[in-house]
């Protein structure tokens, strides 16, 4: 990837934001990522989204409390957070497409969230938790503009002896395999952030990280070696990186479908009706 396609734009510039947190999802499904963030498709959450969310929330409030000069959380207090979130949802949720039950979501939540606060957050030295970040703009060609916003949702930035790494927290049913953390397929988020907090501090990153939080009936977590995800995102000497394919299709308009997605389903994309690609 060359290094000018990432710019400022112009005044003629034809500029589409989209937040920095959606970019992993791009290159997962990049039609159902067209259909949900350009042309607003939308769908209920499941619980177990929510309970994702509950999670998040509750323990960014107990990181946030480690933060140098933060008000300090308990996990007790910090764990009322993740119950309001979970049963005071803020957006639609469709409590029919898991199965599972609130109180199953709750149990597993609050056993994820002390075992979070006990025995993984006190691994890092955390600078910044869900850190919201300067734009930054990508030049596409053709005077089209991808302009990366938001913040670090769900992640967090640690210093290390190294430098500064960028934890990221995934809940789910499938975030640990065998023992291991899986990494797969997060570099195009975690890659972007990486970007976007060296553009913001001007100095490089030490790398990405999964922090894994497995919402399953045993729950459990892990926390994954740093890597360089930013390396997928810009590419190396003689390969394009995925800036350079998100480049052309954002220039041609042209967001291709992958019915192989696990989220191929008409419980997870909000363009399954009108979508041909899945027959
Ligand atoms: S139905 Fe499948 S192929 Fe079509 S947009 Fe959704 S995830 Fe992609």
């Amino acid at each position: 990837m060359s290094a000018n396609r990432i710019i400022a734009a112009t005044p003629d510039s034809r500029v589409t934001a989209v937040r920095a947190s959606s970019w992993g999802g791009l290159f997962d499904c990049a039609h159902k990522w067209e259909g949900e963030h350009l042309l607003g498709m939308r769908m209920p959450a499941g619980l177990r989204a929510q309970l994702g969310t509950a999670i998040h929330a509750s323990t960014a409030k107990f990181d946030a409390g480690r933060l140098p000069g933060g008000e300090r959380v308990t996990v007790d207090d910090a764990a009322g957070v993740f119950v309001d979130t979970l049963t005071k949802p803020e957006r639609d949720v469709d409590y029919t497409k898991d199965d599972l039950t609130v109180r199953d979501a709750e149990r597993i939540g609050l056993t994820l969230h002390s075992m979070y606060c006990l025995d993984v957050s006190p691994q890092f030295e955390f600078q910044s938790v869900e850190a919201k970040l300067a734009p930054v703009d990508i030049d596409c060609g053709g005077g089209v503009i991808v302009r990366l916003t938001g913040t670090m949702d769900r992640a967090r930035v640690a210093t290390t002896p190294a430098g500064a790494v960028i934890p990221d927290i995934k809940s789910g049913a499938r975030v640990i395999e065998k023992g291991e953390v899986k990494t797969k397929g997060r570099s195009a988020q975690l890659g972007t952030y990486q970007l976007m907090h060296e553009q913001e501090h001007r100095a490089p990153t030490a790398g990405g990280q999964v922090i894994a939080l497995q919402t399953t009936s045993k729950p459990a977590t892990g926390v994954s070696p740093v890597f360089d995800a930013k390396r997928v995102m810009l590419g190396t000497e003689d390969k394009p990186g995925l800036i350079e394919f998100a480049a052309d299709m954002f220039r041609t308009g042209l967001f291709p479908p992958n019915p192989q997605s696990l989220l191929c389903s008409p419980k997870y994309c909000a363009r399954w009706s009108s979508c041909i690609f899945h027959e």
